[in-house]
């Protein structure tokens, strides 16, 4: 390929959604294929139309992609986006302190406006990266006006978007819940947001709270709420030690609510018996490489999970204890894996012979295996003329990949937001010339000011540490380990 030393500036059409990317390193993704150098992609009404040498143009705007890498754009399965707010207090949190930090005092002050800050914030962050698909999963929802807050942003920021219906704090206190999904609000978003076509960018889901947070009367509640609406699950399941006790995957089995394009995220502590079950029933996985590892929720089952037939994709979850980037998933992913790996060959006594997951894998993860996940398999996660132009664009010019000898592994290794040229989704760029096509000021500003009154509200200060006391967490995700002992007073904080 082409690597020369300036940076390519593709002059990008004023609007619209057709062009054709001229001569990029083009990586489909797709099975069979392997990468393309020197390929143009051509798009038409959002879709790819061709790829190949020297494509005919068809009259649309040339854009040169020489020197650059062309990928699908990535898929983030299970992303809080509401939290963007409160991004970074929670660096030195485990579970139990995020349980406290978010359900017991975060969540509780925020306002419609504060969703739709956080929403637009959290996406177009994820576009920043080159996330063209996220799964929103919006646990917020107190009120209509909450959810027509996150749509309001959803539209805005412009990515594909599962927008996974989670309730509000009725739903999210005194775990596990006795209290259902609000059948009528759910029904009523259905119908003003998202009564939508295939075409559409923006869907609907369940975000179930499972068997680990709620009791099995409001499980087969949101269950047959799904049903009834037509809309498909997402589900944390298996993450800390109370999936032991709570065995969610077997009792989801014994009341027939294991269901096709389920997508079940965490799963650390799942048997390979639960894996084996999710796989026949056509169930999907998000894993949670960076949070499930840093905040002390498991392993990660990787290899479990692709024992039992099954193609992760992968997540990000939040911000407040995590990066949020999609690429540190990738490269977390792979590290855990090989780890795992590789320790247990050292441990027996003989060095590792071979990779158990490869660096392309991985990155097969966050686009094809998310594009399944998400039931969109057919319409993006990877470059094939027919699906939707969900492009992510590198440029391949930093010091950092310098020689290029493998596009794709070394943006894999070492690739981040400052690398990507463009994103677009379905044809339309939303970043180019390496910025956001969005960069209205007044949203930070906005945003700022609401996370000035939430701390406000919870007695916090702007750079002074805050480790909730995991005392105000469900007793299930305590480190005390001691259920049933009432939760102690107090504010929640502490400060070094
Ligand atoms: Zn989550």
């Amino acid at each position: 390929m082409t690597h020369g030393s300036t940076r390519p500036r593709p002059k990008m059409p004023p609007d619209g959604d057709s062009f054709v990317l001229r001569s990029g390193w083009v990586a489909t993704m797709a099975a069979g294929t392997g990468d393309l150098p020197g390929h143009d992609v051509r798009v038409e009404d959002g879709v790819i139309t061709g790829i190949g040498p020297d494509l005919d143009s068809h009259g649309l705007p040339s854009i040169d992609a020489r020197g650059c890498l062309v990928l699908p754009g990535l898929v983030d399965t299970h992303r809080h986006t509401w939290e963007t707010l409160v991004r970074g207090v929670g660096a030195d949190w485990l579970q139990g302190h995020y349980f406290a930090g978010i359900h017991r005092g975060a969540r509780l002050r925020f306002t419609p406006d504060d969703v739709r800050l956080g929403t637009l914030l959290g996406l177009l962050d994820a576009l920043d990266e080159g996330v063209t698909t996220v799964v929103d999963w919006s646990h917020i929802i107190e009120t209509a006006e909450h959810a027509a807050a996150a749509v309001d942003a959803i539209t805005q920021a412009g990515p594909r978007v599962v927008f996974g219906f989670g309730g509000g704090t009725r739903q999210w206190q005194d775990l596990p819940s006795p209290i259902p999904l609000d059948a009528d609000l759910a029904r009523r978003i259905r119908a003003e947001h998202f009564a939508v076509g295939p075409r559409s960018l923006h869907s609907m889901a369940i975000a179930a709270r499972g068997p680990e947070f709620s009791d099995m009367t409001a499980v087969e509640h949101d269950w047959r709420l799904a049903d009834e609406l037509d809309l498909p699950i997402s589900v944390h399941v298996g993450g800390g030690l109370k999936a032991l006790t709570y065995r969610p995957i077997a009792r989801l089995r014994d009341h027939g609510l294991l269901r096709p394009g389920t997508t079940y995220i965490h799963g650390n502590h799942l048997s390979d018996e639960d894996w084996a079950h999710i796989a026949g029933s056509g169930g999907h996985v998000s894993l949670v490489p960076e949070v499930d590892l840093m905040m002390g929720i498991g392993d990660l089952p990787t290899n479990r999970v692709r024992a039992a037939g099954l193609q992760p994709s992968l997540s990000t979850d939040e911000v407040a204890s995590g990066s949020g980037s999609l690429m540190t998933a990738i490269r977390t992913v792979l590290a855990a894996e090989r780890a795992r790996a590789n320790g247990a060959a050292l441990r027996a006594g003989r060095s590792p012979a071979t990779v158990t997951l490869t660096a392309r894998e991985a990155l097969e993860f966050a686009t094809v295996g998310g594009a399944a996940a998400c039931g969109l398999a057919d319409r993006t996660g990877s470059l094939v003329p027919g699906k939707d132009a969900d492009l992510l664009v590198v440029n391949l010019g930093a010091l950092k990949f310098s020689p290029v000898n493998d596009p794709v592994d070394q943006f894999i290794l070492s690739g981040d937001r400052s690398d990507v040229e463009a994103v677009a989704v379905r044809g339309r760029f939303l970043k180019y010339r390496g910025k956001l096509v969005q960069r209205d000021r007044g949203v930070l500003d906005a945003a700022a000011s609401a996370r000035d009154r939430i701390f406000r509200e919870l007695g916090k200060q702007v750079g002074r540490h805050w480790l909730p006391r995991d005392l105000d967490a469900p007793d299930w995700f305590t480190t005390r380990g001691a259920a049933g002992e009432p939760a102690a007073p107090g504010d929640a904080e502490d400060t070094r």
